[in-house]
């Protein structure tokens, strides 16, 4: 299957290799140069939080935990880097539409195996000097910082290791689906494809429009929108 990605930040270069992974060799195109910060995908870290209060995003969770236990070490050091995780304070968790206890993500965790410590302030002051806890903190080992930069080398190098295609400076302008295909169109000229993942990050409403669509209802090719939650398929007739 012709496979093109479109956009070369984490979400770009991950489903890139998770499809080389099922044997497919697709083409990444990435309109700026190989390291550039103009996305949000750059710089060294990026937090690997778990502390989360919605079970969708436990399971998205579990997930990227296989994909981060696959890519493994880089220059002698995990990809991800697991040295813990303290949350406290009165916020909402990450992904809660609603203030979820400490205790109530310190069940889901462990329900899950994850490990999760709940600790008085004094405990955790003391185990953690030089920061101040007025209340209960949730701690975790099992999370951490991801490093990004190197991530992001790991997987367009597997991705061309396993056959895949990572094109820089190369804009695409228009995604164009039709009754067998779809048609990317970029500054160097038109890709035909299968399937068209567009992983563009802040730039998918300008790519595909407000509503996410790729154009006019077609049949035969099939164009997905990848999220920072996962990919949605946004249009897809099988014809
Ligand atoms: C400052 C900051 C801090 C963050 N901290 C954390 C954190 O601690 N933990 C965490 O989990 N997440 C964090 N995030 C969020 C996380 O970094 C993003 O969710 C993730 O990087 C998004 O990746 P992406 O591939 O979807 O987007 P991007 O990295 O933006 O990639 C999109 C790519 O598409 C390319 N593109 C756009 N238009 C086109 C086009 N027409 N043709 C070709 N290519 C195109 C862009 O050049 C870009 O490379 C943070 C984000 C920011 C900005």
């Amino acid at each position: 299957m012709r496979i093109v990605v479109v956009g070369g930040g984490v979400m770009g270069l991950a489903t890139a290799w998770q499809l080389t992974r099922r044997g497919e060799r697709p083409i990444v195109v990435e309109r700026f140069a190989r390291g550039h910060h103009e996305g949000a995908s750059h710089g060294e870290t990026r937090n690997d939080n778990n502390a989360y209060g919605d079970a969708h995003y436990l399971d998205l969770l579990a997930l990227a935990r296989e994909g981060w236990d696959a890519l493994g070490e880089v220059d002698g050091e995990p990809l991800l880097r697991r040295h813990g995780l303290v949350s406290h304070g009165p916020g909402p968790a990450l992904g809660a539409a609603n203030r979820a206890p400490l205790a109530e993500l310190a069940d889901a965790l462990t329900a899950r195996g994850i490990p999760a410590d709940l600790l008085d302030g004094a405990e955790a002051a003391r185990r953690w000097p030089g920061m101040r806890f007025e209340s209960t903190v949730l701690y975790s080992r099992d999370a951490g910082v991801a490093r990004a930069a190197a991530a992001l080398r790991e997987l367009e190098r597997r991705t061309v290791a396993a056959g895949g295609e990572v094109r820089g400076n190369t804009r695409v302008a228009a995604i164009a689906p039709d009754a067998d295909g779809v048609d990317v169109v970029t500054d160097a000229g038109v890709l035909r494809a299968d399937v068209v993942v567009a992983t563009v990050g802040a730039w998918t409403e300008k790519l595909l429009g407000a509503s996410g669509d790729a154009g006019p209802a077609a049949t035969g090719g099939g164009v997905t929108r990848g999220g920072g939650l996962g990919i949605q398929p946004c249009w897809r007739d099988a014809g």
